[in-house]
């Protein structure tokens, strides 16, 4: 498989500026993110300041009433409430011991500038957080948790002024910070490497998650279900699965009413093939390929584009188009 690509998804289409810190990540990721020392580093993280391992729930009363028998891994005990803070503590730790004093993001919701505010703040490093001048005004108890946390948001006026629109700016900031900044992108997104070092990081869920059910079930689930905005959490709950072949991967988007012309948010299955953020993937876009305004009523979802998929991932991903 060519380098960064999943399939015919993923690559690296970013202005020439932005080569430098992407090869220069993509080195870090070959000499730091596999060692000893950064996988002990990050597992005392994940332990004594996000709280892993993270619980796996039964939910007998659920169960009963859609048939199945329902196990929740809990990713909403993680402390700042979701899942963004395995990838942002594990991208904090990598951009420390690459040299780097600022993180810099993005943010729809503000879930993801919350946990990269706390990493930083964690690791003494200064912290940048795109936001889309519209979430800035719809997030308030978020923008101030990241402004206690010491981080600067900076509210972005262009386009629909949403988190697509803060991805642009924030990829923009970086080709002139680069020298001390890493940029922590908040998904399983973006240009090479981030897809790949942002599933690494996330994949401790799935790690823990088959584990737990092996000890208290005694066999592997029948399925593995997740939503995918970015792809995060999806693809950190299937990752240590991939191998198995009679889980059933899932990930589910948010279509909305399904209609042709209704807003939603489900690129990899109403969307097609395109360019944005710096990778290769599906896109919800106009046949001369102006990006559409995506909606979903769950914020963390709103978003025009989704992680570069495979073909294992898209198996996973609900029918093909
Ligand atoms: C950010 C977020 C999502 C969507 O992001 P993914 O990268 O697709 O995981 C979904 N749920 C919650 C709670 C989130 O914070």
């Amino acid at each position: 498989m060519k380098k960064g690509y999943f399939g015919d998804f993923g690559g690296q289409f970013v202005p020439e500026l932005l080569m430098p810190p992407l090869l220069e990540l993509e080195q870090a990721m070959d000499t730091i993110l596999y060692s000893k020392e950064f996988q002990n580093d990050f597992a005392t993280l994940l332990r004594d300041n996000v709280g892993r391992p993270s619980a796996l729930t039964h939910c007998p009363n659920v169960s009963k009433d859609i048939g199945v028998e329902l196990w929740l891994k809990r990713e909403d005990l993680n402390h700042t409430g979701a899942h963004k803070i395995n990838n942002t503590l594990g991208q904090a730790l990598l951009a420390k011991k690459m040299g780097k004093d600022v993180l810099l993001t993005e943010t729809g919701a503000g879930m993801n500038g919350v946990a990269t505010a706390t990493a930083a703040a964690m690791m003494d490093m200064e912290c940048v957080v795109y936001m889309g001048a519209k979430d800035v005004e719809r997030q308030e108890p978020n923008v101030r948790r990241m402004e206690t946390l010491g981080a600067e948001i900076i509210a972005v006026e262009s386009g629909t002024r949403t988190l697509k629109d803060a991805i642009n700016a924030a990829l923009r900031r970086w080709i002139s910070t680069q020298s001390n900044t890493h940029y922590c992108f908040g998904t399983a997104a973006g240009p090479h490497p981030f897809p790949l070092l942002v599933r690494e990081l996330q994949a401790v869920i799935s790690k823990e998650a088959r584990q737990q059910f092996l000890d208290r079930t005694g066999r592997l689930p029948d399925a593995v279900s997740a939503c995918v905005g970015g792809g995060s959490n999806a693809i950190g709950a299937f990752h240590h699965f991939v191998g198995d072949e009679s889980v059933r991967l899932v990930g589910v988007e948010a279509a909305g009413s399904g209609e042709p012309g209704c807003h939603n948010s489900a690129p990899l299955n109403l969307g097609s093939d395109g360019c944005l953020h710096g990778m290769k993937t599906k896109l919800l876009q106009t046949e001369q390929g102006q990006i559409l305004p995506s909606h979903s009523i769950a914020p963390g979802l709103d978003y025009p584009a989704s992680v570069p998929s495979t073909p294992t991932f898209r198996a996973a991903g609900a029918p093909s188009t």
